[in-house]
């Protein structure tokens, strides 16, 4: 299977920093669409985030799942799209939470949950792309082999997160203005030339 692996916060929703609050779930423009097409494309659509609201005690693990049914009902009654699967990394090297509170191998730059999702979905990962707006969410992706794609729609222009790691300067092999114009430039590949 191939699949396209998406950070939520930024790239699907609009970012308005760590919460589960139902009310902060907030749909960006053709985000839905953009997913739908995806679809009905064959990919598997992956998303995977890290989710420091866990980490900072700010949010429950079961919060999180739940925001996530909630986001996949807001994306399916606007389009008909469909998340295959939702994995998070809920660490953080800093956790105001002793049990969240270790260096994890799943928190982007790192790619612990793109190889579980490999493992438990059968993707085969450099036949598949990663979106996201910060260089983590590109680092992780490059990592294992992923086509990454940068989008301009949340914090692409943030300082990368935890410093700067030799992965911060991983340039995207694309860049483009949102997950629409991400989707129109996969699908254009995929039956057009070589990226
Ligand atoms: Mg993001
Ligand atoms: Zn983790």
């Amino acid at each position: 299977m191939r699949a396209v692996f998406l950070d939520r916060d930024g790239v699907i929703l609009r970012d308005v920093g760590p919460t589960a609050r139902q009310e902060d779930l907030v749909l960006l423009p053709r985000a839905a669409l953009a997913i739908r097409r995806l679809n009905d494309s064959g990919y598997l659509v992956v998303v995977v985030s890290n989710q420091t609201v866990v980490a900072r005690g700010l949010a429950s693990e079961p919060d999180v799942v739940q925001a996530h049914q909630d986001l996949a009902q807001l994306l399916h009654a606007a389009s008909g799209a469909i998340v295959n699967r939702f994995y998070f990394c809920p660490h953080h090297p800093n956790a105001t939470l002793p049990v969240y509170r270790v260096a994890c191998n799943c928190r982007k730059p790192r790619s612990g949950l793109f190889e579980r999702a490999a493992r438990e979905l059968g993707i085969d990962l450099t036949d598949s792309f990663a979106i996201g707006d910060r260089p983590s969410d590109i680092a992780a992706g490059a990592r294992v082999g992923c086509r990454t794609i940068l989008v301009e729609t949340g914090q692409h222009q943030a300082p990368p997160i935890e410093g700067a790691g030799p992965w911060a300067t991983v340039q995207p092999a694309h860049t483009c203005p949102d997950l629409q114009a991400a989707v129109d430039l996969i699908l254009g590949q995929r039956h057009g030339d070589a990226p």
